[in-house]
């Protein structure tokens, strides 16, 4: 093609349209492939946190599978740490612990679609209109997920649109509040507001750790969620509800009635139960006040909880520009009351579910019930 005649020869169009399909799977093996019988995954946030820019595993082995479909729920997410970890190139210098959300939900798609038959997956979600039933009667709608067409955001497109968001809240600033923006930021090494540009600034801003946020004239460090983080909130949540859980469920119930309301009070357990379980995780990701680091978990839990609602909702909303990872919107259908719910796909799927499971022992020994650990919390 010449600037004098933009249409294309037929052996141009030809020539590009065998192109198209080379560059299309020449793009899906960049992100998972097979090297040495192992899946290496690129991961989408390039080495910018703790773990590098790949790893590779080997497929689960049968002992794993086993030590799956036997786990309690649990103990899953620990037992799938601890294989990934002993199944990863040896000389990664890094731990499945330290990853984020995002990386572990590629970690275990990567291993879904090399190791497992077929890219369909069976999805379980629950409706909201089964959420007043006791957990034995709410019925489990199911979507098919094809795997391999998942979209992924890497982390340098990711920060283009965090520096949209943050030009856009400059544009709306006033002098003053400019000026008390950048010397928040820059208290330890103050700019001149009335030269330094909102291009210039916007320059500086991608994402990466800390995050600061100044609440009351402090300044609280922030890192992004670590899997480990999930891990010790669930175990706090569980030590402490287990046993107002198993008082409940001992409770006899000779009447439907009572039955009913029993298993009322047992989700509102559940309920409370799983929030603070996101509760003591999100807590886990402060890491200091004013410089000055925490001595347990029990006190950076203390702190997290004192800071008031309206930061830590301005935290989170602030968190979720982070849109790095598979970044895929779904839309959910129920099949028994016809509604249609659009929800982000790395918030809807559970890692967890996408494990294999020894599909003989699966209906006997557990329940295909969506997973109670999340991710993208
Ligand atoms: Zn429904």
């Amino acid at each position: 093609m010449t600037q004098d005649n933009p249409i294309l020869s037929p052996d141009e169009v030809k020539e590009i349209r065998q192109r198209r399909p080379e560059r299309k799977i020449a793009h899906t093996s960049d992100k998972y492939f097979n090297r040495g019988g192992k899946v290496v995954i690129n991961y989408e946030s390039m080495g910018r946190f703790s773990i590098p820019e790949n790893l590779y595993f080997k497929d689960y082995d049968i002992e794993d599978i086993n030590n799956f479909t036997f786990s309690r729920q649990e103990d899953l997410l620990e037992n799938v740490m601890f294989t990934l970890n002993k199944s990863k190139n040896e000389d990664a210098n890094c731990s499945v612990g330290d990853m984020v959300p995002e990386e572990f939900l590629e970690t275990l798609l990567g291993m879904n679609l090399q190791f497992s038959n077929g890219k369909e997956h069976k999805h379980p979600w629950l409706c909201e209109c089964q959420s007043s039933k006791s957990s034995d009667e709410q019925q489990i709608n199911e979507m098919v997920i094809d795997l391999s067409t998942i979209n992924y955001t890497p982390i340098v497109e990711a920060d283009r649109l965090i520096k949209e968001y943050f030009m856009k809240e400059f544009e709306t600033m006033t002098e003053e509040e400019w000026a008390g923006y950048l010397n928040t930021k820059y208290k330890d090494n103050p700019v001149d507001p009335t030269t330094f540009t909102k291009e210039q600034e916007v320059e500086t801003i991608i994402i990466k750790e800390p995050i600061i946020q100044e609440i009351e004239g402090k300044r609280y460090a922030f890192r992004l969620a670590r899997m480990n983080d999930v891990l010790k909130g669930q175990k706090q949540a569980i030590k402490k509800f287990s046993g107002k859980l198993k008082t409940i469920e001992s409770q006899k119930v000779p009447t439907p009635e009572l039955k009913q309301k029993r298993d009322e009070e047992i989700n509102l357990v559940k309920e409370e139960r799983d929030k603070y379980s996101i509760l003591y995780s999100q807590a886990m990701s402060l890491l200091s006040v004013d410089g000055i680091e925490f001595k347990s978990d029990e006190e950076r839990f203390l702190v997290y909880k004192s800071i008031s609602r309206n930061d830590l909702f301005d935290l989170i909303n602030f968190r979720d520009q982070f849109k790095f990872g598979v970044n895929q919107e779904i839309e959910l259908t129920c099949p028994l009351c016809g509604k249609s719910i659009k929800r982000s796909l790395r918030q809807e799927i559970s890692s967890i579910e996408l494990l294999p499971l020894d599909s003989d022992s699966k209906g006997a020994s557990r329940n295909n019930k969506p997973a109670k650990i999340f991710i993208g919390l």
